[in-house]
């Protein structure tokens, strides 16, 4: 495991991170969660992800019950601030949401600070300042010690910046956006300024497309998967996924890799990427998916060309 910088920031990310998004509180419980945690703790996993609105709070409060199995410094724990609950105040960017939601999270994981807080969304009704001013209050305080965001275009986020330079505020360090085999435009191209300018950080997610790029659904779904859990996440060009995806397949098999392992060691091929963030509901599957590390090596340029000849 490769511990990197989060772009131009001091702070050092396990390559992999693990993230509890749709698995903690709803596919999974305590003894699973503490399974899986331990597993990816185990192979120098330092990176845990979470979100105020992950199964209403209760991912927080599971992974918070097992952080009290590490030692702090050995973690870096993050959560995402926006989708906090159903009223007027409970959600967005306001300095009101800001405080209370990260205070909030933190009561769940039972923590003093995260090492990385997140804006989930941009708020396009909050002036960008209040929102900068609200995370370099956070930071400054001591409850979260680097601040990002997450799917934010361009443009916003380079209105961050410019309102923290112009405020004397800390500026933000990361953004976690999607990025995989089928969905790359904001990483290898929207974001490409915003590395150089401002030695941006990124944590990456969904690089198995909510399983799809494990290969799992070219026969069909199964009954015990996500997508046939959370039917809402089936995208509209699912069958022509699934095409690209048996060719993918064949390339793997190769490459003497599986489809998961070549798809995750594509995403850290990217030296934009500081971490890329896992989703697991078993120990195998994270133990597999680990194994994507070995498989960087195998991504010469030939194989980069025909990766991208199948997704033409
Ligand atoms: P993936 O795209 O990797 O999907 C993970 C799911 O795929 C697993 O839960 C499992 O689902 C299935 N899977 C994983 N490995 C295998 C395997 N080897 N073989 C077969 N099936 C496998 O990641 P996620 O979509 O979960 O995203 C990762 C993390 O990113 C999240 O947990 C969250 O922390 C973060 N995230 C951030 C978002 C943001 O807006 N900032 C949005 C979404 C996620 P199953 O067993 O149920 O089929």
């Amino acid at each position: 495991m490769q511990y990197k910088q989060l772009g131009k920031a001091g702070i050092r990310l396990s390559e992999i991170g693990y993230g509890s998004w749709i698995t903690f509180g709803k596919q999974i419980g305590l003894q699973e969660v503490k399974a899986l945690m331990h597993t990816a703790f185990d192979r120098g996993i330092n990176f845990f992800d979470n979100a105020e609105s992950y199964a209403h709070g209760e991912a927080e409060i599971l992974m918070g019950r097992i952080i009290k199995d590490f030692r702090r410094e050995d973690l870096v724990i993050s959560t995402k601030i926006f989708w906090g609950g159903n009223g007027p105040n409970d959600t967005g960017l306001s300095r009101k949401h800001l405080i209370e939601g990260t205070k909030n999270s933190l009561r769940r994981l039972q923590i003093e600070y995260v090492d990385l807080l997140f804006c989930h969304r941009p708020d396009l009704h909050t002036p960008i300042e209040e929102t900068v001013l609200a995370m370099d209050y956070l930071i400054r305080q001591g409850l979260a010690l680097y601040w990002g965001t997450s799917e934010w275009s361009a443009k916003q986020i380079e209105a961050a910046y410019d309102m923290a330079d112009e405020l004397h505020c800390i500026k933000p360090s990361m953004e976690q956006p999607k990025y995989n085999l089928f969905f790359r435009d904001h990483l290898e191209k929207e974001y490409l300024n915003l590395f150089e300018k401002y030695g941006m950080g990124t944590t990456t997610w969904s690089p198995l497309a909510s399983g799809i790029l494990s290969g799992k659904y070219n026969q069909g779904i199964p009954s015990d998967s996500r997508l046939a859990k959370e039917a809402w996440l089936l995208p509209d060009n699912f069958m022509r996924l699934i095409e690209k995806t048996k060719q993918l397949q064949q390339l793997a098999e190769a490459l003497d890799c599986t489809l998961s392992q070549l798809s995750i060691a594509w995403c850290l091929h990217n030296p934009h990427v500081s971490s890329v963030i896992l989703g697991a509901t078993k120990p195998e599957q994270l133990l597999e998916n680990i194994g994507a590390i070995a498989v960087k090596a195998k991504l010469t340029s030939d194989v980069m060309k025909k990766i991208n000849d199948i997704l033409k």
